[in-house]
């Protein structure tokens, strides 16, 4: 028995399910998960001390990397000051500052504790500024656990097979209403249903939580174009996206300005921070200035705050990391599209520069009802081989690999070496 099996056995005890969050049990794919004892760079090492190239990457914030010098000098500077005062500090302004200066669609920001924070915050704030109720999700998104939120939603609870979640009384999702991912008449429809009603409609501008699903052209220009001719407000959730696909996330990228978005991950270059901003008028809803309540005792924490802002300046500093994301994805995901083409594979490769998936499907995936047709049982198989050889992936058929800065050109050779070798053992 390995170490990891050790450690699971006592976790198992005293942890629901052995782990702190679902998505990191390996139950559907039969195994038990590797513990981690550390990480550097693009490694990250088990408790018995084996080296595997990490595609995880914390689910998204270790966008340099794992255990960077920079960041790591600068947490450990803020610690030597003390952990938590629960009073304002200065590298809170420093923080909100430089997302203002530098993301040109929000004017104002609130630091909070996650993902699944900063995105019911944020609804809270739509619906307190349009003083309407309802809002608009689309199936296979993910936005943290937050009740309301917890319909149709992907990762771990797509991964389990689960619409929703035990413990949500349905007065919670009474307001959420579900459209389709890339099908804009499903939100009209919604809209002409609910006339005066959507507070708001909230989006993965790339979905990365039912594996990797890219907007369709006009997808996300046609919700900004409803949601301004209805009066509700585009929420971008770039928990994943925001400072990946570019510096100013896909709202960046696509050239989009929703009137909120929400971060996480990266933000917190590795502790735990989430974030929620926008336009004056809709930030200035929140408590204390406006009737909004939102609070958090270690919100805006000065240790969280000091990795998350020297990992974003160290982000701003160097533009020319998101070109060399850009360009390792494409080689790791392209070639991977023309492995499955050379092998006659069933597999379908999504891309959005550094985030990618590979579905067990031969089906085009562009939504949710098509991502599920992947045989997960055939994904199982791919995630114990790749395993195997070293390679650590999400132990999910419907969550994102993560490339860092960090990955180097032989790392993406061995992995694409590996994914080959997996492609024979099908023939
Ligand atoms: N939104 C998106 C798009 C996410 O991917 C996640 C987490 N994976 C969340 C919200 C929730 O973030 P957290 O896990 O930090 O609460």
């Amino acid at each position: 028995m390995g170490k990891s099996e050790e450690l699971m056995e006592r976790a198992l005890k005293y942890i629901p399910g052995g782990v702190n969050s679902p998505v990191r049990a390996y139950g559907n794919v039969g195994m038990t998960p590797r513990f981690i004892q550390g990480a550097t760079g693009p490694y990250i090492f088990d408790a018995d001390g084996e080296k595997y190239i990490d595609y995880i990457c914390s689910w998204g914030p270790m966008i340099l990397g794992h255990n960077g010098q920079r960041v790591l000098k600068k947490v450990v500077r803020a610690c030597e000051d003390g952990l938590s005062f629960g009073a304002p500090t200065e590298i809170e302004v420093d923080m909100a500052e430089f997302i203002c200066e530098h993301i040109p669609h929000i004017e104002m920001v609130r630091m909070v504790n996650s993902g699944t924070e900063a995105v019911m915050s944020a609804i809270r704030a739509a619906r307190g500024y349009t003083g309407r109720n309802k809002i608009i999700k689309f199936s296979g998104c993910y936005h943290g656990h937050s009740d309301c939120l917890l319909v149709d939603a992907g990762s771990g609870l797509m991964t389990a097979g689960i619409p929703g979640s035990a413990g949500v009384p349905e007065g919670c999702t009474r307001d959420t209403l579900t459209a389709a991912y890339n099908d804009l008449p499903s939100v009209e429809r919604l809209f002409e249903a609910n006339p005066g009603e959507i507070a708001a409609v909230i989006v993965e501008p790339v979905a990365a939580n039912m594996g990797v699903v890219l907007p369709e052209n006009g997808f996300l220009e046609g919700l900004r174009q409803i949601c301004t001719n209805e009066g509700a407000l585009l929420i971008f959730d770039e928990v994943i996206t925001g400072f990946r696909l570019a510096f100013g996330g896909a709202a960046e990228k696509f050239g989009i300005a929703p009137d909120l978005v929400t971060y996480g991950k990266i933000i917190g270059g590795g502790m735990p921070v989430g974030a929620y901003g926008g336009r004056h008028e809709v930030m200035e809803m929140v408590a204390p200035l406006g009737p909004v309540y939102q609070a958090g005792t270690l919100s805006g924490n000065p240790v969280a705050m000091a990795a998350g802002l020297e990992q974003l300046h160290i982000l701003w500093e160097h533009p020319e990391y998101y070109t060399e994301l850009e360009k390792k994805g494409e080689k790791l995901y392209g070639r991977m599209e023309e492995l499955v083409k050379l092998y006659g594979a069933p597999c379908t490769v999504n891309a959005a520069g550094s985030l990618g998936c590979v579905f067990f499907t031969d089906s085009k995936v562009t939504n949710y009802t098509i991502a599920k047709t992947a045989d997960t049982v055939e994904f199982a198989r791919y995630f114990k081989y790749m395993l195997d050889r070293r390679i650590h992936l999400a132990p999910s058929q419907f969550e994102a690999m993560f490339l860092s800065e960090a990955h180097t050109d032989d790392n993406i050779e061995e992995t694409l070496e590996a994914f080959e070798g997996y492609l024979k053992t099908r023939e």
